[in-house]
């Protein structure tokens, strides 16, 4: 209600940051660590966001959904490196929203468990500031369950407490209430509790805790560094202590640690523990990556070639454009990769008038199912496609009649091999004609922006190896070895797998040792590869 006699009656009030402003904060909880935690909100906030504050528990691949533009400033919070304080980041937050922007505060897990998120609301509050809240998975509840912890189990614990592990337990004036917690007949989760754990333990003990209470530590939950560590509140300390078992971990008291054996299911994926380095063009690493990941990898994409569409020649566009009224067309247009189908198709559509209709009568051949798909996706089909996927099988997957007088056209990149076009000559082709519709070159060193705060594949690779590097072309595997990149100390050095014989061959010629070849020369049977390298029964991490 406006007062009466209020001069100002007739406009509503003025919110404090009215101004220019649509200045909002959200706290968003930024998960455990998996990148396939975050939420949707989340997600979609970054996206718009002008103003990004992450905190060392955030995951920094999220910063890649950030628009071009926004600033991204990092609040810090290692143990002991705090890089602004507290104070410094609620001013951060006022003064941006003041200034009306949208401002993106990230925390690791959820924002009002144990991450001051409390606070930081209530500064913005304070100063009339809009804000909101968006919570997210806390690291309390995952970490345990991708350990093999369900933090509640009928047989085990009906209730749960999430306890810091922050407070001295020797201290006076301690806000825990230590006998009650060694009372407690359900589940104790401790966050930031492993700089304290022996005197956490030894107290819990003291206050009447069994000492054969089941224990665990779980660090880096939910992400591939994840690692867990069980034993009881008499043994974890010195557990700890012997593993180096660094945090940030969760400490877990209770019975439902028994559950880890049976329900590990995270640390028992078959690459788990693997570090694999896919070598790949950025547009077409994803596919790879995500299978490798699916089975528990750390995957380092480092692209190592990139790839521009190729300048065709004056004749060479009149020659395609000819098609249209079928001039000179060939009997057979063939395919050796899914990027000569995306580029051929573009500058064919784009010489006959953008119109398919032109390929008419023409039959198509494909190397392998990647190069199909690619052509599915432009709704041609295939007449032939070998039974093994290389540029050999392709060249002796034609009856002598369909070659013999032909005219065929080769639609592939500037380092396409030389044998296949040779072969068919020599199988009778009236015509073989390579159209080289694009262009393979190194991938340009270091990542323009030095400071990105996301991690660089290429220097995590030279500062923590790999295991095995997935090599899916023969490019490939020569820009890579042009790159030179070499893992430092005694990081490990990755063991080479290849996607099928010709990517073998040209691995051979410079000299790298293959661990593994796939059997089908394909994206799964290169990730298959991987795994039968990494000798899936015998590669179990958990201890
Ligand atoms: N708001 C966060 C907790 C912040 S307190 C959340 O909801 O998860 C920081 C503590 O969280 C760390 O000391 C550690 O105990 C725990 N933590 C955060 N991420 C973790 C992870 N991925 N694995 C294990 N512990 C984690």
């Amino acid at each position: 209600m406006t007062s009466p006699d209020s001069s100002a009656s007739a406009v509503p009030p003025t919110p404090r940051n009215a101004t220019a402003s649509a200045g909002k904060a959200y706290l968003v909880g930024a998960g455990p660590g998996d990148l396939g935690l975050v939420t949707l909100r989340a997600r979609d906030l970054i996206a718009r966001a002008q103003l990004v504050i992450y905190d060392y528990l955030c995951n920094p691949e999220m910063l890649r959904w950030a628009p071009p533009g926004a600033e991204i400033l990092y609040a810090g919070k290692k143990a002991k490196a705090h890089t602004l304080t507290q104070d410094q980041i609620n001013d951060a937050l006022v003064q941006a929203v003041r200034a009306g922007k949208l401002v993106v505060r990230l925390k690791g897990g959820d924002p009002y468990v144990f991450g001051r998120g409390g606070e930081e609301a209530e500064a913005l509050y304070a100063q009339g500031l809009a804000f909101e809240v968006v919570p997210g998975v806390t690291s309390a509840v995952a970490a345990p369950a991708y350990a093999g912890i369900p933090i509640t189990h009928r047989d085990h614990a009906s209730a749960v407490m999430f306890i810091t592990g922050h407070e001295d337990p020797t201290k006076e004036t301690s806000s825990l209430d230590w006998p009650l917690l060694a009372r407690f007949a359900g589940t104790r989760v401790f966050l930031m509790g492993v700089e304290r754990l022996p005197i956490i333990t030894q107290r819990l003990i003291d206050e009447g805790a069994a000492p054969d209470t089941p224990a665990a530590l779980v660090r880096w939950g939910t992400t591939p560094r994840q690692g867990s560590l069980a034993g009881t509140l008499a043994t974890i300390a010195a557990l700890r202590e012997q593993h180096d078992f660094r945090p940030p971990a969760i400490l877990v008291v209770g019975g439902v640690v028994a559950c880890r054996a049976a329900l590990g299911w995270f640390e028992r994926r078959p690459l788990f523990g693997r570090r694999v380095v896919v070598t790949r063009t950025r547009e077409q690493a994803s596919a790879l990556s995500d299978l490798l990941r699916e089975r528990g990898a750390d995957v380092l994409e480092i692209p190592t070639i990139r790839t521009v569409a190729a300048t065709l020649s004056t004749a060479e566009t009149a020659w395609l454009a000819g098609w249209k009224s079928g001039v000179e067309k060939p009997h057979w247009l063939v395919f050796t990769s899914p990027n000569g189908v995306e580029y051929f198709m573009r500058s064919f559509l784009a010489c006959a008038g953008g119109d398919i209709r032109a390929l008419q009568g023409i039959r198509i051949a494909s190397v392998g199912p990647g190069t199909t798909k690619k052509l599915a996706a432009y709704y041609i089909s295939v007449d032939r496609q070998p039974e093994t996927f290389t540029a050999e099988a392709l060249g002796c997957c034609f009856a002598p009649d369909e070659v013999r007088g032909k005219r065929i056209c080769l639609a592939r990149g500037n380092l396409a091999n030389p044998e296949l076009p040779a072969a068919l000559l020599a199988a009778g082709a009236a015509e073989v004609r390579g159209l080289t519709v694009y262009e393979t070159s190194p991938a340009p060193a270091a990542a323009a922006d030095s400071d990105s705060p996301i991690p660089d594949a290429r220097a995590r690779f030279e500062a923590e190896g790999a295991h095995f590097i997935a090599f899916a072309s023969s490019s490939a595997a020569e820009s890579w070895a042009a790159l030179n990149l070499a893992p430092q100390g005694d990081a490990p050095i990755p063991r080479a797998i290849s996607i099928g014989p010709e990517t073998s061959k040209a691995l051979r010629k410079l000299g790298i040792e293959i661990a593994a070849e796939a059997q089908s020369s394909t994206v799964a049977g290169l990730s298959d590869a991987v795994c039968a390298a990494a000798n899936i029964s015998g590669c179990s991490q958990t201890s």
